[in-house]
């Protein structure tokens, strides 16, 4: 097929999903533009350090999810952010921060999730306390080789905080992240590869494992890591004049109440639909589910599709999922595209 008569497809976001739906949307034909808002692609995944279950190093992910998208069919444009989409006839017109108007057969959003702002939560002292920190400052700390505590010392109780911003009414979350149970099974064992002496306490609502080989990290990280699990809610921190915190529990088990000191706390933030989608639901006209999330248009048979035509989701921008999901979804948003070009053209 010659090159103008190739399908132009917009992609918007440059993580994972983005990168796996263009690399898999340039080598089924179409020509594809990629529009990442930041200064490089890669999303969430260039943050992280190992990935749960098997424990592989991010970056042989992130290194795939580069070479999917390097292809000849494919233009990557960074710092750009897609401010409205617009349909003109059978073609969607996306607006961008720089004044331009791309016109495309179709466009994919893949805008992902932001992590929740765990100073939300004032009650656990996030920015309040230097040595309570978020799952995603506990990876940065893995990446660089050296988990401390402000003051420099190597942390010897720490303690981590499920359900932070996931499952809370009082922050219009009701919904459950999916992904902070298994995340904070998973650094809990990677804090004792570092810390071998540490104790290392979790606590949840519910432990929620519902993914491959999840239960039995959860299993392994008991018998061969010794982490304690305490299902309790967290209701206040504190510190003390030797700067440790002071975790207040109620241990829901035993039905007592905890008080317990720790040298550092780590919040499971949850995901919630991102900013940049929010902007374009707005400027858009498209759904939002009660989770704020994308609103896929059918649950069971479209959950890549939107309820605009030509106008297609991909990854987190729908729910919170993890990585496997995220790329499986992604591969999934070629067949909807393919089959809408099919019936466009008929
Ligand atoms: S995955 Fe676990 S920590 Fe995350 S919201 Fe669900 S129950 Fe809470």
């Amino acid at each position: 097929m010659h090159k103008a008569d190739k399908k132009r497809v917009v992609v918007i976001g440059g993580g994972a999903a983005g990168l796996e739906a263009a690399g898999q949307l340039a080598r089924a034909g179409c020509i594809v533009t990629l529009l990442e808002k930041e200064s490089e692609t890669g999303g969430h995944v260039k943050n992280w350090y190992h990935l749960f279950p098997d424990i592989r190093n991010s970056d042989e992910v992130l290194k795939y999810l580069v070479r999917q998208a390097d292809h000849g069919n494919i233009t990557v444009r960074t710092g750009v952010t897609a401010g409205s989409l617009e349909k003109n006839g059978k073609s969607v017109i996306v607006k961008t921060s720089r004044g331009e108007r791309i016109i495309s057969d179709a466009v994919v959003l893949a805008t992902g999730f932001d992590l929740f702002d765990s100073r939300r939560k004032e009650e656990y002292g996030y920015d309040i306390y230097h040595n309570v920190i978020s799952s995603a400052d506990l990876e940065v700390m893995f990446r660089e080789g050296s988990v401390k505590r402000h003051d420099g010392e190597i942390p010897q109780r720490i303690g981590f905080v499920h359900c932070v911003g996931s499952r809370d009414s009082k922050v219009n979350n009701l919904y459950c992240s999916k992904l902070c149970c298994v995340t904070a099974v998973k650094q809990a064992m990677e804090i004792k590869k570092h810390i071998e002496n540490a104790r290392v306490y979790c606590f949840y609502m519910d432990m929620r494992m519902g993914g491959a080989l999840y239960e039995e990290l959860y299993k392994e990280s008991q018998e061969s890591y010794g982490i304690v699990y305490i299902r309790g809610k967290v209701s206040e921190v504190s510190d003390n004049i030797d700067s440790r915190l002071i975790v207040k529990v109620e241990d829901t088990l035993a039905g007592r109440p905890l008080r317990m000191e720790l040298d550092m706390l780590v919040l499971m933030a949850g995901m919630e639909m991102s900013e940049s989608g929010m902007r374009l639901a707005e400027s858009s006209d498209l759904q939002t589910a009660e989770n704020r999330f994308f609103a896929p248009a059918d649950h069971h048979f479209g959950s890549n599709r939107s309820n605009m035509d030509g106008v297609f989701y991909a990854g987190t921008c729908t729910a919170p999922m993890n990585i496997t999901d995220t790329i499986s979804h992604a591969r999934a948003v070629v067949a909807d595209v393919t089959d809408y070009f099919r019936n466009i053209n008929a």
